[in-house]
């Protein structure tokens, strides 16, 4: 323990860390499928809303629709589909207070340690100034996954002579005045995609500049359809369209870049490049495809506000880029929208029985624990649907196991790998950056269930909501052990 001697403090059946979308989604969850347990949400920050407080450069917004990004308890009754972070951060406010969840503000979970002597988490808990100590049945970890202090960011040679700012969108300044000023934006993901229209808009004119293209597609900011059909069956009607684009998309993946690139060629100006700028090297869905609402992007490169560069950093001059090319990107402000550094478990320091749990080492057991690690449940979300549709399952499946628990008298599950293990596969099959540079620091998955954790909603939906808690694979036991 970092701190000996704390006390003990207080005990809850669940503590859930994070109060994001689904931290949020598990505690609305445990006050209507298990409402007879004790829990509290911890939280790091001020506010509430994770990843959409956190982030609050120009135009930030999800790129997924909102009937599939919100809580399916409380549909997005809003027209708009696409809608900007400020919205999203309202949203899950008003639902942590239409359900009695009031999380604690400015508490950072440090370190867990499970005891299987006592059954129980041990948790040291950071609040004003002080490390607290508190336990804990379950520990539920809602606390996202990349580390939130600072994204990730190359160094250039030449950043120091650089005559003008340079600024990452994970911390955007409040001062940056950018009106009437010449913006590069370095990236091609979806961060890049919102900021360069989003800035086009009062500055002089923004280059966005990417090593390598994206697969960029333009869907309507409202949904027509969900007037006339509703928030409800527009969920089941967008993550179903999604699945089986994304199966089409592995299936004909030729079919579908020429359909896309068609596509981009259609919204651009004639004698646009849209191979070299829009065409990427992989296949689709290879890595996220970037969604522009109403082709804000593709628009804005029509009006000339903005232009694409698909070349290389050589370094920083005085008066902006050098490009391999030899070209000069001449520049007032630079955006490095070069990602997130990705991190599990908050960086909380994992123990069981004194052995440090490295989640690199593990198997994902359902996409949502870790092999040998008890009663810690993980809300990890798709990469090529709504973070929530997987998260919301996660929290049902835990409802329901803490009820079949209570029913028997269990108070320990672990799941066990069988003998012997299985293959060891990367739990993302994405070649984006972020998950190449986090491969090691992530649980594998296995190639059959419940180890191969599907990026499916509708397997998981069977799976989760109606498959058996106890698949042979999940130790149930009535511990204490010694
Ligand atoms: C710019 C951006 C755009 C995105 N757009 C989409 C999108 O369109 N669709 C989509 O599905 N996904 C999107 N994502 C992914 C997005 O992060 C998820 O949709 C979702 O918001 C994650 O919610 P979460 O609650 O799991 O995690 P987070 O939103 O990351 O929240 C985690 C919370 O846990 C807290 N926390 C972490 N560690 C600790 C600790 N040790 N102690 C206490 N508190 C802790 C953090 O402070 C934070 O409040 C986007 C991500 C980014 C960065």
């Amino acid at each position: 323990m970092a701190e000996a001697g704390l006390e003990r403090g207080e005990h809850f059946d669940v503590v859930i860390v994070g109060a994001g979308l689904s931290g949020i989604d598990a505690a609305c969850r445990l006050t209507m499928e298990a409402p007879d347990r004790s829990w509290c949400v911890l939280e790091a920050r001020d506010r509430i809303g994770g990843t959409w407080d956190l982030f609050r450069y120009p135009g930030v917004r999800s790129d997924s629709d909102m009937f599939t990004l919100g809580f399916p308890f409380r549909p997005w009754r809003g027209d708009k589909a696409i809608v900007g972070g400020p919205d999203i951060r309202a949203y899950v406010e008003e639902t942590a207070r239409a359900y009695g969840v009031a999380p604690r503000f400015g508490h950072r979970v440090l370190r867990a340690d499970w005891s299987s002597a006592e059954a129980r988490w041990t948790l040291e808990v950071e609040a004003q100034g002080a490390v607290r100590r508190m336990t804990a049945s379950f520990l539920y970890l809602g606390s996202g996954y990349y580390r939130y202090e600072s994204g990730y960011r190359p160094e250039w040679p030449g950043e120091a002579g650089f005559a003008g700012r340079i600024v990452h969108p994970q911390h955007w300044p409040d001062d940056l005045d950018y009106a009437g000023k010449r913006v590069v934006v370095i990236g091609s993901g979806a961060t890049a995609m919102t900021l360069v229209p989003a800035m086009a808009a009062r500055a002089a004119h923004v280059t966005m500049l990417q090593r390598s293209p994206s697969y960029v597609v333009s869907r309507p900011a409202r949904d027509g359809l969900a007037r006339w059909i509703g928030p409800r069956l527009t969920r089941l009607k967008n993550a179903f369209l999604g699945l089986v684009f994304f199966n089409l998309a592995r299936r004909r993946p030729e079919k579908v870049r020429a359909k896309l690139l068609d596509l981009a060629r259609a919204a651009l100006p004639d004698g646009f490049d849209v191979e070299r700028h829009f065409g990427p090297r992989y296949k689709v869905w290879d890595q996220r495809l970037c969604l522009v609402p109403d082709g804000d992007l593709f628009a804005a490169i029509g009006a000339g506000r903005v232009s694409v560069a698909t070349d290389e950093i050589e370094r920083f001059v005085p008066a902006g880029l050098r490009l391999r090319s030899g070209d000069l990107l001449e520049a007032d402000v630079v955006v490095t929208a070069t990602g997130l550094a990705m991190r599990l478990f908050g960086g909380i320091a994992l123990h069981v029985d004194g052995v440090a749990v490295e989640a690199g080492e593990r198997f994902a057991y359902k996409g949502m624990m870790l092999d040998g690690v008890p009663n810690l449940v993980l809300a990890f979300g798709y990469t090529n649907a709504s973070w929530t549709l997987k998260c919301d399952l996660t929290a049902r499946w835990f409802c329901r196991l803490l009820n079949r628990m209570r029913r028997r008298g269990e108070t320990v599950a672990v799941p066990r790998l069988p003998e012997p293990a299985p293959e060891r596969r990367p739990m993302l099959d994405f070649t984006s950056g972020y998950v190449a540079r986090a491969a090691a620091l992530l649980p594998a998955q296995g190639p059959a269930a419940p180890w191969r954790v599907h990026q499916n909603y509708a397997k998981d939906l069977l799976a989760l909501r109606f498959g058996r808690i106890d698949d042979g694979t999940l130790e149930l036991r009535r511990g204490p052990v010694s």
